[in-house]
């Protein structure tokens, strides 16, 4: 598609913010945020501030090579958060955007079994998604522009290597 949501740094201030009211006026208090690399770091800090959660993990998962353009299906990259004892802890999983929901399914199915209570929050759902997030600030079927990959990076690295 050609349209596009811009979301800026300062509705992102809000969206993270209003999300973050949802899930308080849900009564839901995680014991720890875990993040989906890299996107969903910025939108765990946030909502970790937001909660008083003084917990944050993250996963790291590579999907999308391009716009519109992904790998197969997602990978999780190492180090997976094997060490860290998650049994009795209330786990939300923070992300910038469902979107296939093919992410957020492959960590919300790494949670389960190994937590307490596992739910999602996005600021972004889109309706084809396989996953629906108990929290979402907004649905949207266009392809968005996050505020932390608008631009370039202010370098270009070739041949840099994933840890897999
Ligand atoms: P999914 O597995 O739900 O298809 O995609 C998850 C990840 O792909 C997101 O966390 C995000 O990094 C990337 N992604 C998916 N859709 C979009 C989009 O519309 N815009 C941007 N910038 N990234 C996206």
């Amino acid at each position: 598609t050609d349209v596009r949501e811009t979301l800026d740094y300062q509705t992102f201030g809000r969206a993270v913010r209003e999300l973050a009211q949802t899930i308080a006026a849900d009564g839901f208090e995680p014991d720890l945020i875990l993040s989906i690399a890299r996107g969903g770091v910025f939108v765990a800090g946030a909502l970790a501030y937001a909660l008083d959660c003084k917990n944050i993990h993250l996963v790291n998962v590579e999907f999308y090579t391009g716009v519109g353009t992904t790998l197969e299906m997602p990978v999780m990259l190492a180090p997976v958060p094997a060490a860290i004892d998650f049994t009795d802890k209330k786990v939300l999983i923070a992300d910038d955007v469902a979107d296939t929901g093919k992410t957020l399914k492959l960590v919300y199915d790494f949670c389960l079994g190994h937590v307490a209570e596992v739910r999602s929050a996005v600021i972004y759902e889109k309706s084809h998604s396989l996953v629906k997030c108990e929290y979402v600030w907004k649905k949207t079927d266009d392809w968005i522009e996050f505020p932390w990959s608008t631009e370039e990076p202010v370098v270009k690295r070739a041949g840099q290597v994933l840890d897999a």
